[in-house]
């Protein structure tokens, strides 16, 4: 099988909603779960309840991920961390 070629990657300009020229930036945290009911506790440890998709949920360092912000629409567009809390091999 030939391996798929590496198509360049469109950069993220616009405001899909209202076509306005988006800010780059930073999504900073210790961590943030995706999740698609929502998470209804008091405790941070349900945020493992979800797919932790920024940081670890453990610890207090913060972690940034690389962002798109439309002001107007207050809509923030990033790429998540693909981090398992599961061992994977190779990097990290
Ligand atoms: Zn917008």
């Amino acid at each position: 099988m030939k391996a798929v070629e590496k198509t360049e990657e469109k950069a993220i300009e616009v405001c899909p909603l209202c076509g306005s020229k988006l800010e780059k930036g930073y999504v900073a945290s210790v961590a943030a779960a995706w999740s698609k009911k929502k998470i209804s506790t008091w405790s941070l440890r349900g945020l493992f309840s979800g797919e932790i998709i920024i940081g670890t949920g453990l610890g207090v360092s913060i972690h940034n991920v690389e962002a798109y912000r439309c002001k107007k629409c207050k809509l923030v567009i990033f790429r998540y961390e693909v981090k398992s809390r599961k061992r994977t091999k190779g990097k990290e």
